[in-house]
């Protein structure tokens, strides 16, 4: 294509009602090029949806019946608010099916993975074709694309992994014709793909900005735009720490230790078909569409300063003096946490210490009964990791040195710390990490974000 062509992705809670969906109309209309924009199901539904495959899993049919009928409900009215009666065929086609769906289900007394893909899909299905019906009523040149004909996957159901090459084909081939008709905007579902055999999969919760990257890569878009409720990614929870302000652009490497360290930010990796192909990624607010928000980019130009802090709670920390040097701590621990599944937040050996600190989980016991065979325990319950991010930051030891001047001067004891290529991880007490947040937020991010 030789225009320039956008992608942008309108998330669940961008298109949750009438006054939402209205709003990304706005934001399509004020485009000045083409564009594919890739739209999640209506805020809640996915959900509802898993909810339904779940009854079905325990026969409790009238149950998921019920919440079927919720759910065309939400559709139904959702298309006579916004005026757009020529929806309900479409809507009834796809009401009839998941109704053929339940009696096979019922027939079999037994429900696949295959059969729940049919059924998680419907959500995107129609929250695209509603919202790419509405964009022609009202900004023309629209029309819909079921999803299924450009993102192929494998037949891992429920969990599909994306075929990228074939993908690209698809999306090759597929768009240059729709874009060759006048049309200047492609309205497709996110999350939904299709495998060899044509059959619907769904590729992973939170999936379409997955399929979002994926369509840029094959269209070669000019930038993907990833819209959320918030503007940007901030340099902390602005929940927490109302002083949070938008970061302006921020590596693939400190975005992925952002989303790994517990902040609730686009998890890059879902975005990396996209980095991949150098196009750039762009974290905006459909209800401030016109603020900068926050680029992701491949590289970051800034060099050892912070970015910004997660913070995740609900840990433990198990820390111990070893009685000897002994290797076998190591993979004994590490055979627990996969028989487990424990998530380590932080790991550290070194000849007389060992030191992990994990979520807590109903196992936690197992590790405490493996590691006092090898040295004297020390747990502390409740504590919080709040993680600085920065791009090769634990290699500047001039922040390294000022935070630890900081923790002396405010008499701030944290219970460890973990310093890597790309973050300095600190565990303290959870009722003391708010204060310290706070603190760490304003010295180390907000002023090293002003001396930009
Ligand atoms: N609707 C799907 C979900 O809620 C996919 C998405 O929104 O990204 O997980
Ligand atoms: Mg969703």
């Amino acid at each position: 294509m030789n225009n320039t062509i956008e992608v942008l992705k309108f998330g669940g809670t961008s298109v949750g009602s009438k006054e939402s969906i209205k709003q990304t109309c706005d934001i399509v209309s004020a485009l000045e090029t083409q564009a594919v924009v890739v739209v999640s199901a209506f805020c809640g539904i996915t959900n509802k949806l898993s909810d339904i495959c779940r009854l079905l899993t325990n026969q409790r049919y009238e149950k998921a019946l019920l919440l079927f009928s919720e759910i065309f409900d939400i559709h139904f009215e959702m298309i006579e608010s916004l005026d757009l009666p020529q929806c309900k065929p479409f809507l009834q086609e796809v009401y009839d099916y998941q109704m053929q769906l339940v009696d096979a289900v019922k027939i079999l007394n037994e429900i696949s993975a295959k059969t729940m893909d049919a059924i998680l899909s419907c959500g995107e299905l129609m929250s695209s074709k509603i919202i790419a019906e509405y964009y022609n009523c009202n900004v023309g040149n629209t029309i819909w694309l079921d999803s299924r004909k450009i993102i192929a996957t494998n037949s891992e159901y429920t969990d599909a992994e994306v075929d990228y090459g074939k993908s690209k084909i698809l999306c090759e081939s597929v768009f240059p014709k729709i874009y060759s008709q006048s049309t200047k905007f492609v309205v497709c579902g996110g999350f939904i793909g299709a495998d060899n055999e044509g059959f619907t999969t769904t590729i992973g919760r939170g999936g379409s900005d997955h399929s979002a990257a994926v369509i840029a890569m094959g269209i070669k878009a000019d930038v993907l735009k990833v819209y959320t409720d918030v503007t940007g990614i901030k340099t902390t929870d602005p929940k927490l720490i109302p002083s949070a302000i938008t970061i302006e652009s921020l590596s693939y490497d400190e975005a992925f230790e952002l989303a790994e360290s517990g902040a609730k930010v686009l998890h890059p990796n879902t975005i990396l078909p996209a980095l991949n192909a150098d196009i750039p990624v762009c974290v905006l607010n459909t209800n401030e569409p016109f603020k900068p928000g926050t680029a992701i980019i491949t590289n970051s130009a800034r060099s050892g300063s912070a970015s910004a802090i997660a913070i995740k709670d609900t840990l433990i920390n198990i820390s111990l003096n070893l009685h000897k040097d002994d290797n076998s701590i190591l993979s004994l621990t590490y055979k627990i946490i996969a028989d487990y599944n424990i998530k380590v937040e932080a790991l550290l050996y070194t000849k007389n210490n060992f030191t992990i600190t994990l979520q807590k989980n109903l196992f936690v016991n197992e590790l405490v009964e493996l590691l006092e065979r090898f040295g004297e325990l020390s747990i502390t319950d409740s504590v919080t990791a709040l993680t600085i991010v920065g791009e090769k930051m634990g290699e500047n030891n001039d922040i390294i040195s000022n935070l630890f001047a900081l923790f002396d001067s405010h008499n701030i004891k944290a219970i460890k710390h973990y310093i890597n290529k790309n973050s300095i991880k600190i565990i303290v007490p959870t009722e003391t990490s708010i204060s310290i947040l706070q603190l760490l937020h304003n010295e180390i991010v907000l002023k090293n974000v002003n001396f930009e």
